[in-house]
């Protein structure tokens, strides 16, 4: 699910895209400049595997997601220390953003019970 950055106002545009275990659902909404704020919830399961033995662990997910797409590249002048992913096509990827969050959750350290 793409959608262009043109197309997002003030009024929060809701959104919906799933992968096979997780559930990534919130809203778009015109922040100020050329930032688009994006909230949503991550619901489900990851499938990692345990840091220590290598084992299959699912990882349960019940995350708020909050971040800012920037229409192009940003620069951090005013120092906002908000978390901003740039996009250089004017669109907002779901699919692709809800990949990067997924593989953010696996980048973690996760342990298997038989390890915890
Ligand atoms: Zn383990």
């Amino acid at each position: 699910m793409k959608i262009k950055l043109i197309k997002i106002g003030r009024t929060p545009l809701d959104f919906e895209v799933k992968s096979d275990e997780i559930i990534f659902k919130g809203y778009l909404e015109y922040y100020a400049d050329k930032l688009i704020l994006l909230k949503a919830k991550l619901n489900g399961f990851v499938k990692t595997q345990c840091s220590q033995c290598g084992k299959e662990v699912e990882v349960a997910q019940n995350e708020d997601v909050e971040f800012y797409i920037s229409d192009g590249a940003y620069d951090d002048t005013n120092n906002l220390a908000i978390d901003i992913v740039e996009s250089f096509d004017s669109q907002a990827d779901l699919d692709e953003l809800l990949k990067s969050e997924i593989e953010l959750i696996k980048s973690d350290y996760h342990s298997c019970q038989d390890c915890r």
